[in-house]
């Protein structure tokens, strides 16, 4: 059992072909050599809106799932044989039922998840869990969700949103990372709430923030982050990761704790 609280991380996994881009990953490499080392990893990703809160695999993950299209064919034969967490399944099941339906499935892992765990974890020996984000979950309910999740931080689990804090496809280009005004507006405005702890302006950003429609033409990716702000209890943050790729997506990462 870990002797001190865990840390909660948020990453912006962006491109999926950031797993192979030495420039996207290496920071985060850097990240998890920093971070103190999990007994297990529980995801929340914006690659999962399922209700209520579904539980996914607790098998060795020796099959991902690959729900994108249009990439290289050895993107599709990626591995991350990590083992599952069936102890952790049970405990998160015990923490929120009877509040709160869950339901076991046996969905694999996405790439929200094993793309920047790939390079967090690459020995891939870390227990990994998932679980979906429910989409018909207001803001509340989510940091509600990481609020009663947050005890699995004293038992070594490392907590993981995984979406990004700015992500507009439509506006996104091709030819440059340089960020777009208003992606540089919202991703400040965020960072600012989180060093400041103001966890009800996260939780509140469609009403407080710069143009939230414009940096979220849907929610998924910034849903994530209310789970994990959640989780945090109003511990201090650092960003391990910043900047920006695409001009409209962002790469900021955050660490709790
Ligand atoms: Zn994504």
């Amino acid at each position: 059992m870990a002797t001190e609280r865990t840390p909660v991380g948020f990453i912006g996994h962006g491109n999926p072909m950031n797993v192979a881009m030495e420039d996207r990953y290496r920071p985060w490499v850097e990240w998890g050599q920093r971070l103190p080392r999990p007994l297990s990893v529980l995801a929340v990703s914006a690659h999962w809106e399922a209700s209520p809160v579904l539980i996914g695999s607790t098998a060795r993950h020796d099959r991902l799932m690959y729900h994108f299209g249009g990439f290289p064919d050895w993107m599709y034969h990626l591995q991350y044989p990590a083992p599952g967490a069936p102890d952790l399944a049970d405990r998160v099941e015990g923490l929120l039922s009877p509040g709160l339906s869950v339901e076991r499935t046996e969905r694999l892992l996405d790439h929200g998840v094993w793309a920047p765990l790939l390079h967090l974890f690459p020995d891939a020996d870390v227990p990994v869990l998932q679980i979906s984000m429910p989409m018909t979950m207001s803001a509340e309910g989510l940091f509600e969700l990481g609020r009663e999740l947050a005890p699995l931080r004293d038992e070594g689990v490392f907590i993981l949103g995984t979406g990004n804090v700015v992500h507009n496809l439509p506006d996104a280009r091709w030819d440059t990372d340089e960020p777009t005004g208003y992606a540089v507006d919202f991703d400040g405005w965020v960072a600012q709430a989180l060093r400041t702890k103001d966890m009800a302006a996260i939780v509140d950003w469609v009403g407080r923030a710069p143009d939230p429609l414009r940096n979220h033409p849907s929610e998924e990716h910034y849903r994530p982050l209310v789970v994990a702000t959640g989780a945090a209890s109003g511990d201090d943050t650092r960003f391990p990761v910043e900047g920006f790729e695409h001009a409209t997506i962002s790469r900021r990462s955050v660490q709790f704790g």
